[in-house]
């Protein structure tokens, strides 16, 4: 897939990529005044091509739809285009020899992002592309990359395939790779935190400060209970008892019926999903936790309550369901210390010096 020139941006329409920009400038949480700043960073970056590189392993590929399926704004568009996706084997135009060679040709210059979806088998013979392991390929790509990002729960920690048995043993890119790395969970990603992540490494040349389990704590640092549009009927008792009642009409909270939002961290209610119309919990389902490590087997019973969290006003239960956000948060701060000894991401870009509220727990 050939990149572009400068007058993509135009072709993006100024409007639509001022309001990726605003987006973006939201997401980062910089406010809209840096939103000059994004336009300009991102109109130098068309002019050094910075070139994308993602491969695709165990996975149903729902991250590169998600990502294409996007229209409002453009985000496809924008990395496809502005940026310089050399290689996505999904939807590149070129195929066999062609797009192994463009392949090739980005592996020697090297200095790409490289973009990993899918989880990557550590058992032999699991899993194959042109008669080479997957492992082998990931590990060869990650040492010559810029940065790595994994999008998606195959990714970050194996995701459904990786749930129990398990028989490949597959892993996530830092685990299986033994490198460091960006972490976007969720199931798919979400086309903006992916965009944001991408502007925030151009802007900054620098990746952001990332929590224990390698997320960037700027859209990984609260529970979905705690921005949750539900929550204020959480507190004052008001719940869906079965689907298909009256509660469920008046949009009463799901935790009943297994939402998972007290120990999940993402900014879904924020983002929301295609084309921004629409999020789990919005759409009436109780959220399964797809943002943490391990949720296929962990949170298994989505329709189940998660056990602990005490129900305001009603029983006096072991733990408030802000509490076991605590408990979570404050592993999470373990894992930023030990992250932080050892973070490099490739080597290349540096990690920025977490901020001081970072090392905190999330209140
Ligand atoms: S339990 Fe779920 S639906 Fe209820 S307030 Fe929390 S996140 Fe929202
Ligand atoms: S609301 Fe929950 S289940 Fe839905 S995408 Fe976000 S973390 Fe995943």
């Amino acid at each position: 897939m050939d990149t572009c020139d400068p007058s993509v941006i135009q072709a993006l329409s100024r409007r639509d990529f001022l309001r990726i920009c605003g987006t973006t400038a939201a997401l980062l949480g910089v406010g809209q005044t840096a939103v000059p700043r994004i336009a300009e960073a991102l109109e130098k970056a068309v002019a050094r091509r910075p070139s994308v590189v993602w491969l695709n392993f165990a996975s149903d590929t729902g991250c590169t739809e998600a990502l294409i399926k996007a229209n409002y704004p453009n985000v496809a568009q924008l990395i496809l285009e502005t940026l310089s996706l050399d290689y996505n084997e999904t939807i590149m135009a070129a195929a066999g020899v062609q797009s192994e060679e463009v392949l090739q040709g980005a592996l020697k210059r090297g200095d790409y992002i490289l973009i990993i979806e899918g989880a990557i088998p550590t058992r032999k013979g699991y899993g194959m592309i042109a008669r080479r392991e997957m492992l082998d390929i990931g590990k060869e790509f990650a040492a010559k990359a810029k940065a790595v990002i994994a999008v998606g729960s195959c990714a970050t920690w194996g995701g459904v395939p990786a749930g129990d048995p398990n028989p490949a043993r597959l892993k996530g890119v830092r685990e299986a790779l033994g490198v460091e790395c960006i972490n976007l969970d969720l199931c798919p990603v979400n086309e903006g935190i992916l965009v944001a992540t991408l502007v925030d490494l151009l802007l900054t040349d620098r990746i952001p400060a990332l929590d224990g389990f390698g997320r960037p704590k700027i859209f990984y640092g609260q529970t979905i209970h705690d921005q949750c549009e539900r929550r204020a009927h959480f507190e004052a008792g008001r719940f869906v008892e079965r689907f298909g009642g009256n509660e469920e009409e008046l949009g009463y909270c799901l935790y009943k019926v297994g939402c998972k939002g007290p120990m999940a961290y993402a900014n879904c209610s924020k983002f929301r999903y295609n084309d921004r119309v629409s999020w789990c919990i919005g759409a009436g389902a109780p959220c399964i936790g797809c943002s943490e490590h391990g949720w296929v087997d962990k949170f298994a019973g989505f329709y189940e309550r998660l056990p602990g969290v005490k129900i305001p006003g009603i029983e006096g239960v072991e733990a408030g369901a802000d509490k076991i956000g605590l408990v979570a948060g404050a592993a999470t701060a373990v894992g930023i210390v030990t992250h932080a000894i050892g973070t490099t991401v490739s080597g290349r870009f540096k990690e920025k010096p977490p901020p001081e509220e970072a090392e905190k727990a999330p209140e």
